[in-house]
């Protein structure tokens, strides 16, 4: 399983799928990216190999600037298209990808569905998508930071959203997740290899960190909110 993000000046696709064919080794049974585009959010997702996604994006034109990636080792739910990341709220405002376990999504999830939410998937992580929606008063930050008081368990979380186009979200817990600095671009993934094409010069994210990429300006913060500095690392690699 693993996740990418980018938020930068250039295209978001290349810069998903090349990361994403570098955490192929971590296994995976599906796959998926969105990218924010001029008339919206769009999501490709399908079962399978990261093959058979490059095949079905050769029917889409994705020239957005921001966007996440995601390949899938499913916990819950069966592997299938639709259990495959991102995962988009109801009106499609929001959309996100998750590597990890949220251990109370049974009754995140009644709760959500008593309130109106309608499910696509059989997976934990959609709990997260809804519950944003849920919390979300003018504010993607503010909605995140009261959604991870509510969910328990293990995550690296990349959110995007029509809402604050210029933007991606990004919070760890027991999860791996490194952000990179990169010409015109911020970038995220679950492990160095899918960055290095881009940058060396990376943030290694802790537990309870988050953090809000943006294409020139990157800002961290604990989960409460609370402003951090963190220090930019190089790593010593070669391609
Ligand atoms: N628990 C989530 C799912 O089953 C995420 C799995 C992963 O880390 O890839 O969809």
């Amino acid at each position: 399983c693993g996740i990418t993000a980018y938020c930068g000046n250039g295209f978001a696709l290349p810069f998903l799928m090349q990361g994403l064919s570098k955490l192929e080794y971590r296994g995976y049974d599906s796959a998926g990216v969105t990218t924010l585009e001029k008339d919206g959010l769009k999501t490709v997702k399908c079962k399978g190999r990261l093959k058979n996604l490059e095949e079905k994006l050769q029917d889409f034109k994705m020239e957005g600037h921001v966007g996440i990636g995601h390949t899938r080792w499913a916990t819950h739910g069966i592997p299938s298209n639709l259990n495959s990341h991102p995962h988009t709220n109801d009106d499609e405002t929001i959309s996100l990808v998750h590597n990890g376990i949220i251990e109370n999504y049974r009754e995140l999830k009644e709760e959500l569905i008593q309130k109106g939410y309608h499910f696509q998937s059989e997976t934990d992580s959609e709990v997260v998508v809804h519950l944003l929606d849920d919390y979300y008063d003018g504010d993607l930050f503010e909605a995140v930071k009261k959604v991870l008081k509510r969910i328990e368990g293990s995550y690296a979380l990349c959110i995007v959203s029509t809402l604050e186009p210029n933007k991606v979200i990004v919070a760890k817990k027991d999860s791996p997740l490194i952000i990179g600095k990169a010409d015109g671009a911020y970038v995220a993934a679950s492990d160095i290899p899918a960055l290095l094409e881009y940058t060396k010069d990376v943030y290694f994210l802790a537990d309870y960190e988050m953090a809000i990429l943006q294409e020139n300006h990157i800002d961290f913060f604990t989960h409460e909110g609370e402003p951090i500095v963190k220090e930019l690392v190089n790593v010593p690699y070669d391609l």
